[in-house]
Formats: C-alpha cells, structure tokens, sequence
C-alpha cells in the first residue's frame, strides 16, 4: 500500500488521531470571529484561515500556514498579521517573491504600505518614520542570512626552515604564515597547499588536522545607534513573519 491509498483508507482514524493531538485553537462552526476590512475579499476556506492564523498569532510566537500552491498562503498570512493587530511586521522570504509579497500586502491591507529593505540601517530607517498605515517591512532571507558577520581565527608565525626564516622569492622578506590556534599545524586546505590570509577571509574552513574552527564571529561592536526614546521602541517590528511553507503535490 502506498502512502495515499494508507491515507484514504485511514483517513477518519488518521483525522481523529490529528484533533487529539493537536487540539483545534479555532472552530469555525463553534466561534464567531470578526475580520477586519481587508481590500480583497478571501474565498471559500480563506476566511477561516486567517482566523485561525490571527488567533493563534496572538496566542503563540510563531504560526505556520500550510497549503498548496496557488492556495493564497501570502494572502493569509498578510492578513491574518492585520486580523491580529500587527502594525510593524517583518517579512522574510525568498528572494524572487520579496515584490510580490510587497504587491500583497498594499493589495490586502487598507493603507498598508510595503517597504523593501536590504540592511539593518534600511529597518533603522523605517523606524524612524512617522508612523501612519501598517508597515510591512520585506526583506529576501539570503539577504538577512549575508549579515551574519564573522573574521579569521589564527595565529600568525614567521615561516621557518632549517632554523633560518624563510624568504619571499619576489620582495626578499620573511614572512608569516597562518596556524591552527589549537594545535598549530599550518593551515593547508585539502590538497596539502598552504592557506594564506586572504584564502581563510574567503570561506569558513575549519582546522585538516584537528577540525578546530578556524574563524570566529566578528564581534566588533556596530557603531553605537541613536539613542532610543521609550516611544521608539514601540514602534519596533510587532511580529517576523515567515514566508508560510509549502507542501508539495504528493507529499
Ligand atoms: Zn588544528
């Protein structure tokens, strides 16, 4: 039996088993729940999505919107982030949609205004704006995976042979040569050739010999920001609202 005959000839137990565990936070035919004016009107099951989103929007931290393809997930998940009284919401999506959930939202939420951001100083701006309709802000996820900020981690030793320093063919210097800060093996890649410093700024390597990390996270401090008046810091994002998933045909 494959899964789909399994399913069709379990599907009351399966359902059943599905409400026990996981008890339904929103019964439509039990719980009247009003949706605020939106500006494009949801159909059939629409509606009680994003009631449902809302609801458990305001009860939990995070919320998960299934549904096939074509099913309106941007639109649920807009809207039931307005049904919940969201006026500053994050969006984090993949890179090709970051203008179609912007088009979205200006098209779901009356006076809604979709703003896309590339930086951290973009969202820092956008605060500081006075505040009007609901915001939402639409980042590409790449985008917020890129600002993850790290440097190399290694020690620097003069290059030494037969007890006399080493000299660069070219200039004539001795120069240094980067080692694993835990055993102190030079660092050389898979090959066995050396890694210079600009080779470990490249990518994160970790150490052949000892498999220590050789980078670590830059902890510089950013440049301090403005300071943050008490009324400010109300008007940081209300929610992050990830892209909902999608279950594939079949799956
Ligand atoms: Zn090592």
């Amino acid at each position: 039996m494959d899964l789909a005959g399994f399913i069709d000839t379990f599907r009351d137990s399966i359902a059943q088993r599905v409400v026990e565990s996981y008890p339904p936070l929103y019964r439509p035919s039990e719980q009247t729940v009003q949706l605020p004016t939106l500006l494009r009107r949801p159909l059939g099951a629409q509606a009680d999505a994003i009631r449902g989103a809302a609801l458990s929007l305001g009860a939990h931290q995070g919320t998960t919107v299934v549904g096939e393809m074509g099913t309106g997930k941007t639109f649920i998940a807009a809207s039931a982030a307005h049904a919940a009284g969201f006026r500053r919401v994050l969006v984090l999506c993949p890179p090709h949609l970051v203008r179609k959930w912007k088009r979205e939202v200006e098209e779901t939420v009356p006076g809604a205004r979709g703003a896309i951001v590339t930086s951290i100083t973009d969202l820092e701006r956008l605060r500081l704006l006075p505040r009007s309709g609901p915001l939402f802000a639409v980042m590409s996820r790449e985008r917020a995976k890129l600002s993850f900020r790290w440097q190399p981690a290694v020690n620097e030793r003069w290059a030494v042979a037969g007890g006399r320093l080493v000299r660069d063919e070219e200039t004539g210097d001795p120069f240094r040569i980067p080692c694993c800060p835990a055993c102190g093996e030079q660092v050389l890649d898979k090959e066995g050739v050396p890694l210079s410093l600009g080779d470990l700024s490249r990518r994160r390597r970790v150490c052949d010999v000892c498999n220590s990390p050789l980078w670590q996270a830059d902890t510089a401090p950013p440049p301090p920001p403005p300071p943050l008046p008490a009324r400010r810091l109300r008007e940081a994002p209300d929610a992050g609202l990830l892209r909902p998933l999608r279950r594939r045909r079949g799956a």
